[in-house]
Order: C-alpha cells, then sequence, then structure tokens
C-alpha cells in the first residue's frame, strides 16, 4: 500500500493491522492466552455454559468469537460443550467475526471438525437474530485509537503520521466520546477507542434485543488513566509504531471503563472489570490445572502448571489482563463476579 503523506492516527493503525493480519503470523510474534493453555478455553466455555443454563432460552444460540485468530480458543470451547453439553452444542451456530483472509483459513482448518455449524463474518453487524454468547480476547486491543494532546484551557492538538514520524494537528473540537469531567492538564495526551466504543455498543444493544452475554478479555485499565499506551511489536520486540504499514503489530491499552458506560448506557448489565487472574482463579483454573497434570507425564505436569500460572501470575498476564462481562439484563449474577458485583443498570 502507498501511504498518503499524513495519516491520522487511527487510519494509520487500521492499515497497519489490516495489512499485518493479512500477511504475517501474528502467532510468531507473540502468545495469547488460548495459545498458552487450553484451560483458557475450557473455563470460557465452562462461564458459557453457566450461564446459558441460568436463562430458559429455547432454540438456537450463537456462539461467537470476535478476532480468533488461530481458532484455539474456539475449539477449545467447543470440545467442553459437545462433550459436556451436547444438547447445547447441537443447536448452537457459530460465528467468528475476522477479518483477515489470510487468519480464515487458518480457523476454518483448525475448526472443520465442526463442519457449516461454523460461518464468518466482517463484522458485528452481520449477526443474525440470535441470542448470543460472545468471547472477545484480545481483539480490542487491535483496534485502531486517536489521540489528543492537551496544550491548554481548549487548545488541543491530535496525533498524525508523516513518513514514519508522528506529527501534531490542531484540532478545535474533540470527538464526542471524549468530552468527560475528567482532569486534564497542559501536556497530557489522551486516547479513544471510537471502533471498540462502536464494537461494544452494538454488542449491547444485540444482548438487549435478543438476548446473551459477552466475556470481554484484553489488557487494560480498570480505572480512568491517560497517556500514551500505543505499542508495536515486530520479529518478538518492541519497535516503533511508526514503521511503513503492515511491518508491526500494533496495539494500545483498552480503557474498560468507557467500554462499561457505552455497555450500561445501551442498556445492557454489565459486571467487572475484574482481573484475569481472579476471574480464572474464581473458576476454579487451579483445580482443572491439578486434575489436567493429574493425568500427564513428569514432564508434562511442570509444563501445565507453569502455564497456568503464566495467565494468572499477578507479575505475567494476571493482573495486566482484564476481563468484563456484558450480559441482558435478565441474566442471573455470571459465574466468578459475584464476589465484584458491580451491576448497574
Ligand atoms: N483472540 C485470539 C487472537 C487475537 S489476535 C487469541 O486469543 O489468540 C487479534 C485477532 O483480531 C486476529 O484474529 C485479527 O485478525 C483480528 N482482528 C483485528 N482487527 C479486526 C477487525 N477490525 N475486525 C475483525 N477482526 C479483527
Amino acid at each position: 500500500m502507498i501511504e498518503p503523506l499524513k495519516m491520522r492516527l487511527d487510519h494509520f493503525m487500521a492499515a497497519a493491522n489490516a495489512s499485518y493480519y493479512a500477511q504475517k503470523d501474528p502467532f510468531a510474534d507473540f502468545i495469547t492466552a488460548p495459545e498458552i493453555s487450553q484451560v483458557f478455553g475450557e473455563l470460557i466455555a465452562v462461564w458459557m455454559i453457566v450461564v446459558m443454563r441460568s436463562v430458559s432460552w429455547q432454540g438456537t444460540v450463537a456462539l461467537v468469537e470476535a478476532g480468533p485468530g488461530r481458532g484455539t480458543l474456539m475449539s477449545d470451547i467447543l470440545r467442553v460443550i459437545r462433550q459436556s453439553t451436547p444438547g447445547i452444542y447441537e443447536c448452537c451456530k457459530v460465528f467468528l467475526i475476522e477479518t483477515s483472509p489470510r487468519l480464515r483459513r487458518v480457523q476454518q482448518k483448525k475448526l472443520q471438525e465442526h463442519g457449516q455449524r461454523v460461518q464468518w463474518l466482517d463484522s458485528i453487524e452481520g449477526l443474525p437474530q440470535l441470542p448470543i454468547m460472545m468471547v472477545a480476547n484480545e481483539f480490542l486491543d487491535a483496534l485502531p485509537i486517536r489521540q489528543f494532546t492537551c496544550h491548554g484551557r481548549h487548545e488541543w492538538s491530535e496525533r498524525y503520521v508523516c513518513q514514519g514520524q508522528p506529527v501534531q494537528k490542531r484540532v478545535y473540537e474533540l470527538p464526542q466520546a471524549l468530552v468527560f469531567d475528567h482532569p486534564v492538564q497542559k501536556g497530557d495526551t489522551v486516547e479513544v477507542c471510537e471502533a471498540g466504543l462502536g464494537f461494544v455498543g452494538s454488542v449491547a444493544r444485540h444482548i438487549c434485543t435478543y438476548g446473551g452475554a459477552a466475556l470481554l478479555i484484553d489488557y487494560g485499565f480498570a480505572s480512568w488513566v491517560w497517556g500514551d499506551t500505543l505499542q508495536a511489536i515486530a520479529n518478538q520486540k518492541k519497535v516503533s509504531p511508526f514503521l511503513p504499514i503492515g511491518m508491526a503489530d500494533l496495539t494500545a491499552h483498552v480503557d474498560f471503563p468507557s467500554l462499561r458506560e457505552t455497555a450500561l448506557q445501551n442498556g445492557a448489565s454489565v459486571y467487572g472489570i475484574q482481573t484475569q487472574g481472579e476471574f480464572l482463579r474464581q473458576m476454579g483454573i487451579t483445580l482443572r490445572a491439578e486434575r489436567l497434570a493429574g493425568q500427564a507425564l513428569p514432564v508434562e505436569k511442570r509444563e501445565i502448571m507453569m502455564a497456568v500460572n503464566r495467565l494468572i501470575d499477578p507479575d505475567e498476564m494476571g493482573d495486566l489482563f482484564k476481563v468484563m462481562a456484558v450480559c441482558h439484563p435478565e441474566i442471573p449474577v455470571p459465574p466468578a463476579f459475584e464476589q465484584v458485583n458491580e451491576k448497574r443498570s
């Protein structure tokens, strides 16, 4: 792609990630929770089953994953659902929201045993009028952000990218999503992810109209903070986010408090924001890991326990990653959120 001279940061990030995911194997550069341990997907399946059992839906349920990567998470979820609740498996349809044709082929291969049950969508707007059980892991962090820097009262500039360098452009109006009460001082940079807010708004509206719940898992903040969180990875190393389009994976911290507000404004109930470590512990990760290790050879046993530790240890993924549930208001408090019930609707 030929880059225009000056691109707004979110346009640059969207183009960079579309090109990166279309050409590269992202998992050569970073590893995600479902790729670390099968226990992650298994516990999400259990969460979904408990939620589905707590309501009396009749008929088809759409199992949805946004940004399914290699298809590992959905494969682990479907294995558990098929084994433990064949009735739910028989009446579910699977929808994968994925824009990369290359990753769609990888997912097709991984999930081929589930045949026609699995379909692909370009965006959430393509979902059928069915209740959903959705998961999105490390999807929101890949969505494009805009960055604004404060230069004084009512004086702001926005970040653009020009020939591999960040540049600022004066702006006279901030996006609606950024009109906040938070104190901001001269020199502060604030970020907004309009694509993420749009996505969560659509999820909440779908859930309120047709029923269901969504589990959003990502690295980010549980309370409002500001600063520049844009980062890029290429060949397993941190690099400049302004490398030519397609050379690196660009991500930003997910602003969960804003996503929670959006879901609430659209009528959904929200639970969390909870740390991944706490969520997985409450879902019984230790017991599940011990069971799995009990059936394994000594060398595998160590690997299983190390992988699980990586998911929950506060110094690894346990604290940085957050979990938030968006639910239809009639769904009872979902598992692993009982002790941090922040339901507001
Ligand atoms: N959830 C997976 C993969 C995370 S990588 C896991 O946990 O392993 C991010 C995924 O989101 C990739 O599948 C990428 O192709 C997809 N993606 C990124 N931006 C997207 C967009 N705007 N719409 C749909 N999918 C997107």
